[in-house]
């Protein structure tokens, strides 16, 4: 391929509305062209590489025995009716109509889709186990479309779903395809990091994130660098001491006037933090529950939501917190609240807290040597709170890190869900009619590509790895209006071709600076010049992209193609 022929245009300045390296060279590069907000085009080096990441996927999906299809993106409301989905999934689905007035989804994902698909084409335990796969766009209202790829309304991904007639099937089935990911993304060059996830909706059920461990990454990570033990924040658990409290005198209201901020009341009382218990108000699924926390700990409101079982969780308007405690916002604690009625749940490390001072829901009132098991009435103790760095991991004990992650997939084990929903049975060997078991498993794979160059780019531009790189090698031509330094250049091109090597010959007539930036900023990860004066001196030069200029080898032109091959292994 020649430059000239191949419409790049690379950009100068970052777009204004791109926030983390890996959007501004995506950019920058000419791999992806923005459309509008959260929409792209992927650009004719974008397409190439995109093709390859899809290309390692199915060949991974194929490997691990999964059948692809092709499944419509637009989707009739009455499947996602069936699983109560229509209404659950709010606003982040696109939704039309067609002429006739019937409503349809633009697919999000394609649960209802599959299931209802295996429930048409599976009846017997013999067609079992089976995992299906498409690779389709999907459509997703995000509140916050950004971050180029990453975050878009419109993405392409890789979603598989596997039907299992029995709970250890199904097993086998989730590791299948967990390791098959594992192979995905080591292939496409990614470092991603299998974490314990939360089971939204679904509860508890069995379902881990492959994160690509990134500073840009939405999501906070908890690792153990000891034992390996890694889960989002929005799971993640921590291992306790047992508290031993001394013994403390009965609670004192103590008049704390303007002091309403965990700091302010700290502050006052010349106590750190963690001596309050912090006191908040939620409404889950419509009805008021109180939750309190050691006032250094922030709530995770995922965790109180998989603790309540609740659909909806979110902090209490300064209305519904007057009820409860009878007091103004910021005097809220778990003694004497004026609703009695409404639970009160306390985070697992307070079991046993005493000598705490709390809100006493009273205007600018605070109580003092609270014994919590004394003097207030808890419904239940739970891991409520989001886990900090230097917390001890749950499996081993020592400390844990914090890291950000970008998820580029998840596995995920749904039980009986959808099969439920739809009825999708077969029937076993003994002709008895049972529910078949489900997991689906997603890869982001326009994600992925931008995963990739968040985790490889430096300041002059991005690093591909050799398998995803949109070509493999850039010939610099330096002297393309000489034909015998063009000829060397074509011949070279030809020859790479020939041997399966992704090859394109930057024939520019440019300064060798320009070409040379351009070349780094699209990230070709060997590059090779050919021009008048090297060639008179011996040689072309062969440099890889994430090495330095001193690393630059010269060879004759005749050895070009075995030094490439090297180099590229
Ligand atoms: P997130 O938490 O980032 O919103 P999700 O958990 O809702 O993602 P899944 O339903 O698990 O996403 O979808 C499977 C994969 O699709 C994700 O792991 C992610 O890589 C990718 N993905 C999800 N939403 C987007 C999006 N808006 N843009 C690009 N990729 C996405
Ligand atoms: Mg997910």
């Amino acid at each position: 391929m020649k430059w000239t022929k191949s419409l790049i245009q690379t950009l100068r300045d970052n777009p204004q509305d791109a926030e983390i390296d890996s959007h501004k060279l995506l950019v920058r590069a000419g791999i992806i062209r923005k459309l509008a907000g959260g929409l792209y085009t992927f650009m004719p080096l974008g397409m190439r590489t995109l093709k390859k990441i899809q290309r390692i996927v199915r060949e991974e999906m194929d490997a691990a025995g999964a059948l692809e299809i092709v499944s419509p993106i637009l989707q009739p409301a009455e499947l996602w009716q069936t699983t109560g989905r229509w209404d659950a999934m709010g606003a982040n689905m696109f939704r039309l109509r067609d002429r006739g007035e019937h409503e349809f989804a633009l697919g999000p994902t394609a649960e209802e889709v599959f299931t209802s698909l295996a429930k048409g084409v599976i009846s017997s335990y013999r067609q079992l186990p089976v995992t299906i796969y498409q690779m389709q766009w999907k459509f997703r209202d995000e509140t916050r479309p950004r971050f180029g790829l990453m975050r878009s309304k419109e993405f392409l991904m890789k979603d598989a779903y596997s039907f299992d007639a029995d709970a250890e099937g199904a097993d086998r089935s989730y590791w299948t395809m967990y390791h098959a990911y594992e192979r995905i993304f080591a292939r496409c060059g990614l470092k991603a990091t299998p974490v314990q996830a939360d089971g939204g909706d679904m509860g508890d059920s069995m379902t881990h994130e492959f994160h690509a461990l990134a500073d840009a990454g939405e999501d906070g990570i908890a690792c153990c660098p000891a034992c390996g033990y890694a889960a989002n924040l929005e799971r993640a658990e921590r291992r306790l001491g047992e508290r031993c409290d001394a013994e403390c005198p009965p609670a004192e209201a103590v008049a704390t006037p303007n002091a309403r901020t965990i700091d302010e009341v700290a502050a006052f009382f010349g106590l750190p933090a963690s001596a309050f218990v912090k006191t908040l108000v939620y409404v889950a699924d419509g009805k008021p529950v109180v939750i309190c926390v050691p006032g250094d700990r922030e709530v995770n409101d995922v965790k109180v939501k998989r603790f309540l079982g609740a659909k909806t969780v979110a902090l209490a308007d300064a209305r519904t917190v007057e009820e409860v405690t009878g007091a103004p916002v910021g005097f809220a604690g778990p003694v004497g609240l004026a609703r009695a009625d409404v639970p009160v749940y306390a985070e697992m490390s307070l079991k046993g807290a005493r000598g705490a001072v709390a809100g006493a829901n009273r205007a600018d009132t605070h109580l003092k040597n609270v014994d919590l098991a004394r003097d207030a009435k808890i419904s239940g103790f739970a891991d409520l709170v989001t886990c900090g760095a230097g917390d001890a991991c749950p499996q081993c004990g020592k400390p844990m890190e914090l890291k950000r992650g970008i998820e580029v997939g998840q596995v995920f084990k749904l039980g009986t869900k959808y099969t439920d929903a739809f009825r999708a049975t077969y029937k076993n060997d003994r002709l008895e009619e049972k529910i078949m078991i489900m997991g689906c498993y997603g890869v982001g794979v326009s994600r992925t590509l931008q995963a990739v160059v968040e985790q490889s780019h430096d300041a002059n531009g991005i690093i591909w790895p050799a398998s995803i790189a949109p070509y493999q090698v850039v010939v610099e031509n330096l002297d393309p209006e000489k034909p015998e330094v063009t000829s060397v250049a074509d011949a070279l091109e030809a020859a790479l071709e020939a041997k399966g090597i992704d090859v394109i010959v930057d024939d520019r007539v440019e300064r060798p600076g320009v070409k040379f930036k351009d070349a780094d900023l699209i990230g070709f990860p060997v590059r090779v010049v050919v021009g008048a004066k090297g060639l008179a001196n011996g040689g072309v030069e062969i440099k890889r992209r994430d090495e330095d200029k001193s690393a630059t080898r010269i060879v004759a032109p005749e050895a070009a193609v075995e030094e490439i091959g090297k180099v590229l292994a």
